[in-house]
């Protein structure tokens, strides 16, 4: 059991910003942003390129629909590591959100996630 899966059971707490039956977005613990969200479906997974395409559109769809109506972001990136070698450490897919700079030049966001 990962530790997305114990955060969605309760087991464990987190900040959630949004849950509906199949996904869960909460805050990351460590953020490389100002806001930074992470986005997870319920349903288990390890990491992107095992869901469906149907599930990769609801993903980002509502990773954009949290971004934009929960966390009232204009400007954000989307962010998906997959696997361990693009810096993967917690598998069970999830999205990240990225925003919330005020006054910084587009060039840094690049380098928000660090070599993740
Ligand atoms: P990734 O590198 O894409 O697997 O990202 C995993 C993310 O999960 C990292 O940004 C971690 O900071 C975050 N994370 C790990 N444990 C927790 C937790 N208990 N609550 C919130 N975020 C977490």
């Amino acid at each position: 059991m990962t530790i997305f899966e114990k955060i969605i059971a309760r087991e464990i707490p987190s900040s959630i910003v949004f849950e509906n039956d199949a996904y869960i977005a909460f805050k990351d613990i460590n953020p490389k942003a100002p806001v930074h969200v992470l986005v997870v479906p319920k349903k288990v997974s390890s990491r992107l390129d095992e869901i469906t395409q149907l599930e990769m559109g609801e993903l980002f769809f509502t990773a954009s629909l949290v971004a934009r109506e929960r966390l009232n972001l204009s400007d954000y990136r989307l962010a998906i590591n997959v696997g361990e070698g693009a810096g993967q450490i917690v598998f069970h897919t999830h999205v990240h959100i990225l925003g919330g700079w005020v006054a910084r030049s587009a060039d840094a966001h690049h380098d928000d996630m660090g070599e993740a």
